[in-house]
């Protein structure tokens, strides 16, 4: 009885065996936890349906990003199995490269991440959310939180690309900061900068593997404090570990699409990462991709198997060679059925709209507060935005808002910053004063109405930190004790001084330069008449010159018609005279080199054509040398003793400096590893009396000494417009500007700075820095004379063209001279001697250089010899 149940048994296992079709899907991932999440998908769906038509059996293949080749030939080699879908990779390159192929297969192509470019291909589905949905989302929060200005943080291309949808929708309030790594592999030196504009709203788009360290770094300067927003794009925010920002009062907005506490998502997770994991629970640890990768699989199974039940449509895989003609035939139906099925998944509802994308997908909405990343919302595609928890609004207080505050400004008498007015009635007040900066704050007060009264800090430094006691001097001095609220004058914005102070944004952009005389012009020479020529010109003239000259001789001698009568009136001469001896031949030509000619006139068509090539290439010569003579006569050369920083350096004989405890000093100081910058530091260290008090003493010096000084590029150039003996000498070591200092943490700098940009963007400040640097005090137009161009000696490169011009003209003489020879020779010896022999003696005689005697050659003389 009990063998006949086990056998009844084992027969119905058989059967049902038998009836089970086995579907190979192919998986190419970038990480394991994608692949493992592929194979447990599969294990879920097989499990899900016992006794199902199908079970699933995956393969996968780790590929690299980079090596779309190698996702090729891993995509034959599932096909050549008899694969029925392949899901990933999710490198966007090596997908699309596959992608060409499985459609010429029909073989169905599930993608799980983001593309931009996302295009109904014939056998794809991609189950990300479409990015035009998602920049919608953005869009909507950034103007639920009422943003006005958005500084966009992004890592690469591919993060810019993500968000120029959303970039061209918000275009006007939102300005583009890309981050790279430092020579210290961090990101501090692109996000100061950034936290430099006085940005409190940003986007962060980067990709999840840096985004934890960006916001470590945001936050190690000074970016992460209660004035500062956040939305970060990236659906995996979740996922990464934001303890260290809880407390911070920082308000960071964040999105997901997988709910890390649903209980199903948790199990998945379970069976991805293992619960022994002790660090964040595994529901959190899922990321998008690998959600996606698990609804992917099932929505496969879900609509195969819908496939073949209901509709009766017969699946089967075979294998396929990649350079065979055949394809699948189930490929189309299987994703046209994917697209209209829908399933609940990890992810949520996986639907597709007509033109199969998903754009029908709930984003959470999170916010990070003191207890971790909460649900603050939900985002809808078409309901919007609902906000159930709002985060903090920046609250504009009576006390943050700047109209009828008056504030203590305090500036240093800089030239042309700040100064005393040049008059001789009595003032009182902030009337003393004028200059860029006065103007500037004025404008400001007036836009934000605020009031101000102006001290002067004597000692006329800007802000040094003093190791020794702790404290900072000058103007960021007075505004950390409370002496002043603002700071205004030529205040260069430096990451020390950013540590005590906060700074607006920059106003003027500027970089370090070297201030010193104008160069010299050259002293006349006696010799200027050589200088329109180079040297090799002149030494290839003269050789020039003595080889055509032997050419004439030589093509003279060659030349029948240049052998005349001495005496024209004897018909019939006893011999010949050719006029082209060496001393004519080199008469000729240096007549002509110098424009005066000569009574030698060629005679044959030969000698003709080289005169005629000689002429012209005596007149290009002469034309040439006269234009660059009167460009040397009239324009000076100048020499400067030196051109950069390094020929600076390098020389002991000017002595230079840099205006003591400044931004400049101070840059050399922290030269780091720059050989050049330490050299000169080290000089500055150790010759003290070169350092100046302020910039005034430096011009006076530079002026009367033999000096240098290291200036700022916009006070040189107030410098050269009005002291015509100075000039600014290479080119800005740096790049940096001002900025009004204020008290860390202060609540107005926002206001100040956005009325900055706006005085920027109207052209105000450049009309003011017109005014002071061109139009008062004394300005002069001196800069215009700055460069003038030097004349340069023509060299080869200049006339190498009409020398082989001369060249040719020459080598064409000469064969024109033996043609004529030729001519000659056959008319005197046609029908009455032998012409080779004839041509023989001439020849002869030609070799003979010395004989310049010829005698007459008469028709028929051979036979008289
Ligand atoms: N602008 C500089 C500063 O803020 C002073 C001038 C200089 O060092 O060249 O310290």
């Amino acid at each position: 009885m009990l063998l006949l149940l086990v056998l009844c048994c084992l027969k119905i296992g058989a059967t049902t065996k038998s009836q089970t079709q086995l579907l190979r899907i192919g998986g190419l991932f970038h990480d394991t936890d994608d692949e493992q999440a592929f194979h447990i998908a599969a294990k879920m769906v097989n499990r899900k349906y016992p006794t199902g038509p199908f079970r699933l059996v995956p393969e996968s293949f780790l590929v690299s990003k980079h090596n779309a080749f190698t996702s090729y030939s891993r995509t034959c080699s599932f096909l050549h199995k008899g694969t029925v879908a392949i899901f990933g990779p999710s490198s966007i390159h090596s997908s699309s490269y596959i992608q060409t192929l499985l459609d010429r297969k029909e073989i169905p192509h599930v993608e799980t991440h983001w593309d931009r470019k996302l295009l109904r291909h014939n056998c794809l589905l991609n189950l990300h959310p479409h990015p035009s949905i998602l920049t919608q989302a953005f869009l909507d929060v950034v103007h639920t939180w009422n943003w006005k200005n958005v500084v966009l943080i992004y890592d690469s291309e591919e993060s810019l690309a993500r968000m120029s949808p959303f970039v061209s929708s918000f275009r006007r309030w939102v300005t583009l900061r890309r981050i790279d790594l430092d020579h210290f592999g961090t990101y501090r030196s692109s996000l100061t900068s950034i936290k430099m504009t006085g940005a409190t709203n940003f986007i962060i788009e980067c990709s999840i593997e840096v985004l934890e360290e960006v916001l470590k770094q945001a936050q190690q300067v000074g970016m992460m404090t209660e004035r500062h927003n956040y939305m970060i794009t990236n659906l995996d925010l979740q996922t990464i570990d934001l303890a260290a920002f809880q407390f911070s009062g920082t308000n960071i907005t964040g999105f997901r699409v997988v709910n890390p506490e649903d209980e199903f998502v948790v199990g998945v997770a379970e069976k991805i990462y293992g619960k022994s994991y002790n660090g964040m629970p595994p529901g959190w640890r899922l990321r998008l991709k690998t959600a996606l990768i698990v609804d992917a699989v099932d929505l496969f199974y879900e609509t195969v198997l819908d496939l073949t039940v209901s509709e009766q449509v017969v699946i089967k895989g075979y294998p396929l060679k990649c350079n065979g003609t055949t394809n699948w035939r189930s490929g189309h139906t299987i994703v046209n059925y994917m697209k209209g099925k829908s399933i609940l998944g990890l992810t949520g509802i996986v639907h597709f709209d007509v033109e199969g994308f998903r754009r029908d997908f709930v984003l959470d909405v999170l916010e990070l507060t003191t207890g971790g990343l909460v649900k603050a919302g939900s985002w809808f595609p078409n309901a919007g935005i609902t906000v159930t928890r709002t985060p903090p609004p920046v609250i504009q207080t009576e006390d943050n808002s700047l109209t009828n505050k008056t504030f203590t400004v305090i500036t240093c008498l800089t030239t042309p910053y700040g100064m005393l007015k040049e008059t001789t009635s009595r003032l009182e007040g902030n009337d003393r004063f004028e200059g860029f900066g006065i103007d500037l704050i004025d404008e400001l007060s007036k836009m934000l109405g605020f009031n101000y009264t102006i001290i002067i800090q004597e000692d006329g430094y800007n802000g040094n930190y003093n190791f020794t006691t702790n404290e900072w001097n000058g103007l960021i001095g007075a505004i950390v004790t409370g002496k002043a609220e603002l700071a205004i004058a030529d205040l260069t914005v430096t990451a020390e001084r950013e540590s005590a102070v906060d700074f607006t944004l920059q106003f003027m952009n500027l970089g370090i330069s070297i201030l010193y005389k104008k160069p010299k012009p050259v002293p006349p020479s006696l010799f200027m008449f050589v200088s329109p020529f180079s040297y090799t010109v002149w030494i290839l003239l003269l050789v020039t010159y003595f080889v055509v000259s032997l050419c004439f001789f030589v093509m003279g001698r060659l030349c029948p018609s240049e052998w005349t009568n001495p005496y024209p009136c004897i018909d019939e001469p006893e011999y010949l005279i050719n006029q082209f001896s060496i001393r004519n031949s080199l008469w000729f030509t240096i007549g002509s080199l110098m424009q005066q000619g000569t009574e030698i006139a060629p005679i044959g068509i030969s000698t003709r054509t080289a005169a005629g090539v000689w002429w012209f290439f005596t007149l290009i010569m002469v034309s040439s040398y006269t234009a660059n003579l009167a460009a040397f006569l009239t324009v000076e050369t100048f020499v400067t003793p030196f051109s950069n920083v390094k020929e600076l350096s390098e020389q002991t004989e000017i002595k230079y400096g840099a205006k003591r405890g400044g931004a400049t000093a101070n840059f050399f100081k922290n030269s780091g590893n720059d050989s050049v910058r330490t050299k000169i530091w080290s000089f500055m260290a150790t010759h003290d009396n070169q350092m100046t008090e302020s910039n005034d003493e430096g011009v006076e010096r530079t002026k009367n000494e033999h000096y240098a000084f290291f200036m700022e590029s916009t006070t040189i150039e107030y410098v050269v417009e009005r002291q015509c003996s100075l000039a600014s000498v290479g080119q800005p070591l740096d790049d940096k500007g001002y900025a009004i200092a204020m008290k860390k943490n202060s609540s107005y700098r926002n206001d100040l700075s956005a009325a900055i940009l706006k005085l920027q963007e109207t052209g105000r400040i450049s009309r003011l820095k017109e005014k002071w640097w061109k139009e008062k005090r004394g300005a002069s137009n001196c800069g215009a004379q700055g460069e003038e161009s030097a004349a340069t000696p023509l060299n080869l490169q200049n006339v190498g063209g009409v020398f082989l011009v001369l060249f040719l003209g020459t080598v064409l003489g000469f064969i024109i001279s033996v043609v004529e020879l030729g001519i000659r020779v056959y008319s005197k010896t046609k029908g009455v001697g032998c012409f080779k022999t004839e041509f023989k003696k001439e020849m002869r005689f030609f070799v003979q250089f010395k004989r310049n005697v010829k005698d007459v050659l008469r028709r028929g003389s051979q036979e008289g010899q």
